[in-house]
């Protein structure tokens, strides 16, 4: 099924959100319910025209504490329903998702700027979230550990309670229902923070969770800005665990903020990521693969091959090759169905974007292709940026080591393996990375060597819910997805049970 989006603004938004939420507000969703905030006004801006379309208010501390409240209570009768009940009501998120899928596909492009293609398909990905999960529900077992005394020892993995969950703008709906599924189905509660500037899918997804069946409270979006509402939620005595997405200088400040409170946080940060292509790679997959890793999603992506590391003799050939194609990827409007890159998501990023390529010109790169503000008809006043290849970089310069989350790619020239492997390594950062090489075993050497936490052989960008995601360094710490991001919500107990028939008590060490 495709639904044509004819405009997006004020309208538009309304008559999608009345779907969900027929009183025609928007707030926080608070143990089933839509409560409005008390704090300053947020407006919302449409990326690509650049005008307002929606206006909340931040959540604040009461709203905060509400949450808490609701989630403590929901929690308590979720984690005592029994694991396969957890499992068929996940299963039935995901169908409330399907159902919804294209008004929240279309609500993600208005507010997040990013193409409806792509809308599409991350929603989808997101009920593939609740499927997996949903599985996992009656298979999070602990072990039987073989002591060496006569007692019984187990594991459980019990769920944290609370867990505070913040995330970023750049894919709001995927990114909500990456971290909420795992949290769920180990039986915790959450409250969620999405970024102040994209909280609708977030919001239409947590009502779509209660609508499946799970009990009011269990999730809980609390709308509005980080350093009020998102430090009221790190220092609630009923958040235990804080999960982070963002950026790395936010992340350290939310890590001491947990750390005041001796609660643990996993950091999901930025990247610098290299894509090495050797010269006896396929050039025509490497370069479209090139393409793919940086210019999707507009660059606005952690994970963004935002490093090209080239090997000096095929250096010339792909700059021109990359340049050359770049020009011809179609920038465009969010609901139209032709575009592949949208705009950026807000004019502060898109500044911070301009800024970066012409500091980088100034410190000697060329610009081979882009570097300005795009035309896009109907999109005058929005935050459009030509794709732009950025060639004679030195892995030194700051177009090089900053991340700049946007479509600008860095090519920077490589001798030989030991050249690459240093060059990929010489960043503060540790997300992605990929090699594209014919050769087998250096493929695996390469892939062992480069410091990532997620790593692609002659391909880039490949992500799925049931394998681990996390970074290295700056990066971040901790994982997100499969099984590993399962266990993060969880914490491990050891119960010992004395079998022994009678005779004195063992210790199970010796007691002098
Ligand atoms: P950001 O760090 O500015 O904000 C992220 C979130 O933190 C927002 O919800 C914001 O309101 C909140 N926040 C800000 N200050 C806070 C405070 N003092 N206390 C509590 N919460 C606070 O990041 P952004 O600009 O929204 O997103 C872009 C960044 O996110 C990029 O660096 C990108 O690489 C990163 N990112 C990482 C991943 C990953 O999985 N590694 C995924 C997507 C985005």
């Amino acid at each position: 099924m495709s639904f044509v989006v004819a405009h997006q603004g004020e309208e538009e938004v309304a008559a999608l959100l009345a779907e969900f939420f027929p009183k025609g507000e928007f707030g926080s969703w608070i143990g089933g319910a839509l409560v409005p905030g008390t704090g300053a006004e947020v407006t919302l801006i449409n990326p690509a025209t650049a005008e307002a379309f929606l206006t909340y208010q931040d959540a604040g501390e009461s709203v905060v504490a509400a949450a808490a409240i609701a989630a403590v209570k929901a929690q308590a009768s979720w984690w005592g329903l029994a694991a396969s009940a957890r499992g068929r009501l996940m299963w039935s998120c995901s169908v409330q998702v399907r159902n919804a899928a294209e008004q929240l596909a279309q609500l993600e492009s208005i507010s997040a700027g990013k193409p409806i293609r792509d809308c599409r398909v991350e929603v989808i990905k997101v009920a593939e979230m609740f499927e997996y999960y949903a599985g996992w529900c009656d298979k999070l077992t602990g072990q039987v550990i073989a002591v060496p005394t006569s007692h019984l020892n187990y594991t459980r993995h019990e769920p944290y309670g609370v867990v505070t969950q913040i995330t970023p703008w750049n894919a709001p709906v995927f990114t909500a229902g990456w971290q909420i599924a795992p949290a769920i189905c180990a039986g915790n509660a959450v409250m969620l923070k999405p970024s102040e500037l994209t909280p609708l899918t977030s919001t239409v997804l947590a009502k779509l969770i209660e609508d499946a069946g799970v009990p009011s409270g269990l999730v809980n979006v609390i709308n509005g800005y980080g350093h009020t509402t998102g430090a009221a939620a790190i220092a609630h005595r009923a958040t235990s665990k804080v999960i982070f997405v963002g950026s790395p200088k936010t992340g350290a400040a939310i890590a001491s903020a947990a750390a005041l409170r001796v609660i643990p946080c996993v950091l999901e940060l930025g990247g610098k990521s290299a894509n090495i292509i050797f010269d006896d790679a396929d050039i025509d997959r490497a370069i479209v693969g090139a393409q793919a890793a940086v210019f999707a999603a507009a660059g606005q992506s952690c994970v963004s091959g935002s490093r090209l590391l080239v090997q000096r003799r095929i250096y010339d050939q792909v700059v021109e090759r990359i340049a050359n194609a770049s020009t011809k990827l179609p920038v465009g409007l969010p609901w139209s169905e032709q575009t592949m890159i949208g705009p950026i998501n807000n004019a502060t990023q898109f500044e911070r974007i301009q800024a970066l390529v012409a500091e980088g010109v100034g410190e000697g790169a060329v610009i081979a292709a882009g570097g300005q503000r795009a035309e896009v008809k109907g999109g005058q006043n929005g935050y459009f940026y030509q794709p732009t290849v950025l060639a004679n970089v030195d892995n030194r310069m700051r177009v090089a080591q900053e991340e700049i989350f946007g479509p600008v790619v860095s090519v920077i020239p490589f001798e030989d393996e030991a050249d690459a492997i240093a060059l990929a390594n010489d960043s503060r950062f540790g997300l992605g990375g990929a090699v594209w090489t014919a050769n087998v075993g250096r493929a695996h050497r390469i892939a062992a060597q480069v410091n990532a936490g997620t790593f692609w052989v002659n391909c880039y960008k490949a992500i799925n819910v049931m394998s681990p995601f996390g970074g290295f360094g700056e990066s971040g710490y901790g994982r997100s997805s499969g099984y590993e991001g399962l266990l993060e919500y969880t914490r491990t107990k050891s119960v010992w049970v004395d079998t022994a028939q009678d005779g004195p008590i063992q210790f199970g060490y010796s007691v002098e």
